[in-house]
């Protein structure tokens, strides 16, 4: 079951206007909220971006965030899987003709799916995933969780070309995030993260990451990470909501960290368990 413009459907008969905005021009926004034993986890944090992102397009939320608690909670409860993603859009609408301008009188798209949240294996985070490197030709507006993403589809195809899982994006000799997480560096027991700014989602898990930091009294700066601190780093992690924290063990084939998780990804690792079967799943 879906929810499409204010009714629960099958998904195969949710149907869109093929002049849909979102579909002509990708202009629209989404986030994806992790549910874990059908509790969505920071959804006021999520709903908070999502406002974001729509002021950022110039849309108003067509929705107050309890509404959108609701709607939410239908489509959670319908689903099959206790851990699910939940995903949810709003475009700009449709008009009666192709137009770049804003239409006169806006209807948005509202769009909520669920769909199964698989974490990542121990074995997978036990071994490492490998990354490939590639300037971050986005625009300038990677703050909003837009749903024009040609880029990150052509920049993420890179590390799926080379056989990897993730792209690392590198703009003007800075790290700025991954074509779908953000990425952390570890040099000499100091965990680096890239500070928010226009150039970077502004990640609920990175968020995660640095608070788990904090409480276990590892080292962290939120600064500018140059790209010799990546490609010299001790450990590279990267980070998402579906994807939790995994350890980049290569990049462009050479090895972080000889090629192996380190020992401050181990116990983020370990952080991370804990949290999410102590807090997200509340208890
Ligand atoms: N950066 C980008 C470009 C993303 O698409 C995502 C989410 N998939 C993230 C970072 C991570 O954000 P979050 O932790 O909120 O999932």
């Amino acid at each position: 079951m879906v929810y499409l413009n204010g009714e629960f459907m099958p998904i195969a008969e949710a149907k869109i206007s093929v002049m849909d905005r979102g579909f002509l021009f990708g202009d629209g926004v989404y986030e994806v909220i992790p549910v874990y034993s059908r509790r969505p986890f920071r959804l006021p944090e999520h709903l908070r971006r999502l406002g974001s992102s729509l002021a950022g397009i110039r849309l108003d939320n067509p929705h107050t965030a309890e509404e959108w608690t609701a709607l939410m909670g239908k489509i959670i409860a319908g689903a099959d899987s206790d851990d699910q993603q939940v995903y949810l859009q709003v475009t700009r609408g449709s008009d009666s003709k192709r137009n770049h301008a804003f239409p006169a009188l806006v209807r948005p798209t509202v769009f909520i799916m669920s769909e199964p949240l698989l974490a990542p294996s121990a074995e997978l985070c036990a071994q490492g995933v490998s990354a490939v490197s590639a300037a971050d030709f986005r625009w300038m507006r990677c703050n909003l969780k837009s749903v024009s993403l040609l880029a990150n589809c052509l920049l993420r195809q890179l590390a799926v070309d080379a056989g990897c899982t993730e792209t690392v994006l590198l703009r003007d000799g800075f790290l700025s995030e991954g074509s779908s997480s953000n990425i952390f560096a570890v040099k000499q027991g100091v965990l680096l993260a890239p500070q928010k700014n226009h150039l970077m989602l502004p990640g609920i898990t990175y968020d995660v990451v640095l608070e788990l930091a904090a409480a276990h009294g590892l080292k962290y700066e939120v600064r500018d990470v140059l790209e010799e601190e990546v490609r010299q780093a001790d450990e590279l992690w990267l980070s998402s909501s579906t994807k939790e924290v995994q350890p980049i063990v290569t990049l462009d084939g050479r090895t972080i960290g000889g090629g192996r998780p380190g020992p401050l990804f181990a116990a983020m690792f370990g952080w991370y368990q804990e949290f999410k079967q102590v807090v997200m799943r509340g208890g």
